[in-house]
């Protein structure tokens, strides 16, 4: 067996190490339970991280109990439906917005945005915790909180770069009022795993609404486009990943009222320049298996042929998902399609499944460079392990080739 110089215990046991094994995706949980430790930065190579603020960084393990880094989670509630792919769920079928607006803003069909504006006009949620374009710097993302229906509309879309949301997870609770969360599926298994430690949060989670995700790239992406226009991040007055159609073009504004534009095929088609983060490659949890409802693409072969009115692919995964879907369908939110049946999902998401049966040989891979890895629970990889020698050997060496080390930022001054 091939080891590196540095031999870990298994799991990470500090923050460091998570960030340091390339094991962070910079979901902010960091900043939002501890800001007079951490303070969500971004890295040279363009990915959100957690800078250590003071000299006791590490007295982080209230953070390590539910970093997505440290651990992975399914939901434990009972369901009519399991598969060994998909996991756990009620209803797999497709869905859309009835507002022509919100479906023709919306990433795809409009779901969660949907779903978003029926918790805030029935007032079972005071509010979403969420991301939107940064204002200031549109080619970022930020954590948001949206108290309006308006505010929610306007925040529709899909942000392909870092994306810490959870940073707004403390200031969430300190409202005390019932919320919801919509983000990504590891930002669901943190906010899952927290609530368990954190009664006032259990209280006010009404649910957590997720998109099926193929991973984050870092912000080289978004800047390599910029690079290609000849256009300076400080012109940029709209960064619009897609959305305005399904799947809509990439749209770049800046301030003097010149735009380039690209299709989400042209946006996407090398796949050597997607910059994907390390966890990402690793991800145990893209479907959303700690979420209430997750929202997909319905692409045969996850390619879209042109543009389209927009659908979602909708997963409920708890009860409290399957009510809030039925009820909006009632309220007149939502519209229903035809049921899709879990093989019919994989040809839907095939690079989801691919990578499901491939994460058990990557995760030896890395334990075998002598790097840590997460805990995970209830999300079958050791089943699906297809012990494919290739992928083990190929995520040994990225680790031992250093592709996986990250340095952890400070903060300057
Ligand atoms: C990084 C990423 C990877 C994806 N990969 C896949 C994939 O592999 N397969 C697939 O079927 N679909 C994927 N999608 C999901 C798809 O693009 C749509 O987001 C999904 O179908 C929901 O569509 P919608 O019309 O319901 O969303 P909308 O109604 O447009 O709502 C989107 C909501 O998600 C929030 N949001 C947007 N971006 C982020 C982000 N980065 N982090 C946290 N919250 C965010 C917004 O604030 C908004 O509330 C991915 C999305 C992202 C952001
Ligand atoms: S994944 Fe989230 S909680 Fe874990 S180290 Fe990164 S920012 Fe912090
Ligand atoms: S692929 Fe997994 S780790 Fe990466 S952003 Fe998506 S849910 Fe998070």
């Amino acid at each position: 067996m091939m080891q590196t110089g540095r031999v870990h215990s298994r799991h990470p046991t500090t923050i460091a190490q998570v960030v340091e094994s390339g094991l962070c995706i910079g979901c902010g949980l960091c900043e939002a339970l501890a800001p007079e430790r951490w303070a969500m930065t971004y890295t040279p190579e363009g990915r959100l991280r957690p800078a250590a603020r003071s000299s006791d960084p590490e007295a982080g393990l209230e953070i390590l109990a539910a970093c997505p880094g440290a651990v992975a989670r399914a939901h434990s509630e009972d369901t009519p439906c399991d598969d060994m792919i998909w996991g756990r769920y009620h209803r797999m079928e497709r869905t859309w917005a009835a507002d022509a607006d919100i479906r023709f803003r919306a990433a795809s069909g409009g779901l969660l945005t949907a779903l978003g504006v029926h918790l805030l006009r029935t007032g079972r949620a005071k509010f979403i915790l969420h991301c939107e374009a940064d204002p200031e710097a549109p080619m970022r993302t930020r954590w948001c909180i949206s108290d309006t229906v308006d505010q929610v509309i306007a925040r529709a879309g899909s942000r392909y770069g870092p994306s810490d949301t959870l940073a707004g997870l403390q200031v969430a609770v300190d409202r005390n009022e019932p919320f919801a969360v919509i983000a990504k599926p590891c930002d669901a298994g943190a906010v899952r795993s927290r609530a368990k430690n954190d009664a006032d949060l259990a209280r006010n989670l009404v649910c957590i609404l997720v998109m099926v995700c193929g991973g984050a790239s870092d912000l080289g992406k978004s800047q390599a486009l910029l690079d290609d226009y000849g256009v300076a991040e400080s012109d940029v007055t709209l960064f619009r990943y897609r959305g305005y159609g399904n799947p809509g073009a990439t749209r770049v504004e800046v301030k003097d009222g010149r735009a380039w534009q690209c299709t989400y095929g042209d946006l996407w088609a090398d796949e050597a320049g997607w910059r994907i983060q390390s966890r990402c490659k690793i991800c145990p949890d893209a479907n959303g298996e700690a979420a209430d409802i997750a929202a997909a693409d319905t692409w045969p072969g996850a390619n879209p042929v042109g543009e389209d009115a927009g659908f979602n692919g909708i997963i409920t995964r708890t009860e409290c998902g399957e009510a809030l879907f039925e009820e909006a369908v009632s309220a007149g939110l939502l519209v229903r399609g035809e049921a899709i049946a879990p093989r019919e999902f994989d040809d839907l998401q095939p690079h989801q499944v691919r990578k499901k049966r491939a994460l058990a040989a990557r995760l030896r891979g890395i334990l075998e460079a002598g790097s840590p890895i997460y805990a995970h629970e209830g999300l079958r990889i050791d089943e699906l392990d297809g012990r494919d020698a290739d992928q083990q050997d190929a995520s040994r060496a990225r680790v031992v080739a250093g592709r996986f080390s990250e340095t952890l930022p400070t903060l300057k001054g």
